[in-house]
């Protein structure tokens, strides 16, 4: 029987997945890439030779660590918790994955409030989970009325935020998050607080953390720390929490090159803070650079800026860019974001690079 040949009905995916479009941002083939908010630096070389030695002497034959116990140490030493309120996965992505396989699922929602990360309800909806959706205010921000709304008509076992927020850059204010939290509590939910930008923001979620706390704080590798290569994100909060995962994660999901990747990245804590510093700094040059061209901006805490061309079409604007070799996150079509187009942080090299194109498209 040849490969083309086939005899019977073929099978379905299931019913809740069909209209489901996968989350992908097109990769093109262009000089200056800003389009996925990844580091435009890679890690120093110290950290790839203590990588790539500590690889060579991996127990191959043996699974790895299942607890993850020394990464986990050393990301709580970090953050002043114990390894316990600590978890870790194939990047927050496999975190937030989790949290809903052991808290979402069928008769169970999350809540959202747009714009915000498409893959919060993205997962909701691959692990079965209801997604219940509010608007953030017209700035972005988010509207305390509204989320009151949504979290006392369907007391969500999950509330999601994203702080900084994914495409906007805006940082909810503590006194917000507390205030969330507290509604949550009240009836046993659970709020997620993504962070995936935290450490280009002032602000973060995780001095409210406590055992006795329905709060998560998720954290990436793939940003900050210059490892979107590794997938390796992790998780703080409860530890009762962190127990639970256990029943939903497959049998040692993160693999011993990852586990050693993450260790060893902490030694180069330095090196990352200074990154970061040196993206803060690029950020607020090209915010500067940008307020002097026809395009409102949103402020952002992340390493990325949301703009929006006033006087021309974003979408041709994006096919302008590409065609000037440099690549952005068009967001033109995105439910609230009309011709909106999100532009990662880069090299200084690279901020000149799209300033000049940006420029020459809008003037
Ligand atoms: C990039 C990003 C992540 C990172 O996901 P990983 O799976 O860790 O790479 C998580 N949340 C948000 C909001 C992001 O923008």
């Amino acid at each position: 029987m040849s490969a083309e040949e086939t005899s019977g009905v073929r099978p379905l995916v299931r019913n809740d997945l069909q209209a489901m479009d996968g989350y992908h941002s097109p990769q093109i083939d262009v000089a200056v890439r800003l389009n996925t908010n990844e580091s435009p630096v890679a890690p120093p070389q110290e950290f790839r030779d203590a990588v790539a030695e500590a690889v060579r002497d991996v127990d191959w034959n043996r699974y790895p660590d299942r607890g993850a116990k020394t990464l986990r140490s050393k990301l709580a030493a970090r953050y002043g918790l114990e390894p316990s309120q600590v978890f870790a996965a194939n990047g927050s992505n496999e975190i937030i994955q989790s949290v809903l396989l052991a808290y979402g699922g069928p008769g169970r929602s999350v809540a959202v409030f747009e714009p915000t990360y498409a893959m919060h309800s993205q997962i909701a909806r691959s692990t079965s989970t209801e997604v219940v959706t509010g608007e953030r205010n017209h700035d972005f921000s988010l509207d305390m009325d509204e989320v009151r709304r949504v979290v006392t008509t369907h007391e969500p076992a999950v509330v999601f935020l994203c702080s900084p927020n994914n495409p906007t850059g805006i940082v909810d204010p503590a006194e917000s998050v507390s205030e969330v939290l507290t509604m949550v509590e009240s009836y046993g939910g659970l709020l997620f607080v993504d962070e995936a930008y935290g450490q280009f923001s002032a602000v973060s979620a995780t001095s409210l953390l406590g055992e006795n706390r329905s709060l998560v704080v998720s954290r990436t590798f793939s940003k900050t720390w210059s490892m979107a290569a590794a997938r390796l994100g992790y998780l703080l909060g409860p530890s009762w929490l962190m127990e639970s995962l256990e029943l939903v994660v497959l049998p040692y999901h993160l693999d011993a090159v990852t586990q050693i990747a993450g260790t060893v990245a902490l030694d180069f804590a330095d090196a990352m803070d200074a990154r970061v510093a040196m993206l803060v700094e690029e950020r607020g040059r090209l915010v500067e650079a940008m307020a002097d061209l026809p395009v409102e901006i949103w402020p952002s805490g992340a390493n990325f800026v949301l703009f929006r061309p006033t006087g021309a079409d974003g979408e041709a604007v994006w096919q302008q860019l590409v065609d000037s070799s440099v690549l952005v996150r068009n967001c033109a079509t995105w439910d609230r974001l009309d011709g909106c187009l999100r532009v990662t942080v880069g090299t200084r090299d690279e901020g000149d690079r799209f300033l000049e194109a940006l420029k020459s498209t809008l003037t």
